[in-house]
């Protein structure tokens, strides 16, 4: 039978509807969430992520204020930039888009944005309080996957989930926010050996590797659940997942589309930790 295919671009929808209700139905005197989108140089594809962050916050009655800078801007620029929002009244959220131009440490600009504005979840101060299972804001990706999965109804509790990927934006904050939720995790990357043999084990597998068509039919247990993080370009233009879809979903429960499954997501819980940065 084949995989029952998890919409997210309808969660999403809903998910916003709900947000923007809220925001409509706040008292007289307060002002809606606002979220700092900045941007530095013209990669084209940082570009479309940016606009559609702005189309989402229009969506959910936020006001987005985009901050463009050029190529050649310094890191101290970006720096004052930040500390200036750090301290403004109107800003409730600030995300800055990767990557940025390689003059410049993303590390040290991460660090710098407050955590209580950090609502890419990126910074020391959140990464540690979901490390230690504190109230913090998740990284974006990884939390729309779990929201997708309670969404369906999909039991995560004592679970086998394997994660392919152990990146810090993904992979690895996948893998905690699967532990608390009770799932019994495996993060395999590159240097795993046997992948196949321990994605065959996976009640729930989460594909984080950028790599087209990476999860094949005969790595997927039978009646598994399947999130494809993966976007990949093809040749032709394109986009698809880590996961071989037609044959995967043929064997799956569950299957994520790309695109339309966890990019919708992805935004959709930027709006939500803006939401939260607001009511705090
Ligand atoms: P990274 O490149 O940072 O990490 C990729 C991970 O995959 C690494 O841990 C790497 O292992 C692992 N990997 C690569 N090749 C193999 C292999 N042959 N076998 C096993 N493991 C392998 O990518 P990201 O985590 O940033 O992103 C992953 C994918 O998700 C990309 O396609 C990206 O575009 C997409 N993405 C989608 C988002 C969305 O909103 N839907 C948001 C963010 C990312 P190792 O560590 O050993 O090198």
């Amino acid at each position: 039978m084949s995989a029952k295919i998890i919409d997210g671009k309808k969660i999403s929808e809903e998910l916003r509807r709900k947000i923007a209700e809220t925001v409509k139905n706040r008292a007289d005197n307060k002002r809606a969430p606002g979220l700092a989108v900045i941007i530095v140089g013209d990669n084209p594809a940082s570009r479309i992520y940016v606009n559609n962050k702005k189309k989402a916050c229009e969506s959910c009655g936020f006001n987005s204020f985009e901050y463009a800078l050029p190529e050649d801007a310094t890191e101290k620029e970006l720096l004052r930039l930040i500390e200036r929002l750090n301290k403004d009244e109107n800003t409730d959220g600030i995300l800055c888009q990767l990557p940025l131009p390689s003059h410049i440490d993303e590390n040290k600009v991460i660090d710098a944005i407050c955590p209580e504005k950090d609502v890419d979840g990126f910074s020391p101060v959140n990464t540690g309080n979901l490390l230690a299972g504190k109230p913090c804001f998740a990284p974006c990706t990884p939390a729309g996957v779990v929201e997708m999965l309670k969404h369906e109804g999909i039991e995560i509790s004592g679970k086998h989930c394997v994660i392919v990927g152990r990146s810090n934006i993904v992979g690895k904050p996948a893998a905690l926010l699967m532990l608390q939720e009770n799932a019994t995790v495996t993060v395999c990357h590159s240097r795993t050996k046997n992948l196949p043999e321990e994605v065959r084990r996976a009640d729930i597998i989460i594909a984080a590797i950028g790599k087209a068509g990476f999860i094949t039919a005969d790595m997927v247990k039978e009646g598994a659940v399947v999130v494809d993080v993966g976007i990949n370009r093809l040749e032709n233009g394109k986009i698809t997942g880590d996961v071989d879809f037609e044959a995967v979903k043929e064997k799956a429960s569950y299957i994520t589309p790309v695109p339309g499954g966890v990019g919708p997501m992805t935004i959709t819980m930027l709006m939500k930790n803006t939401l939260r940065a607001w009511e705090r």
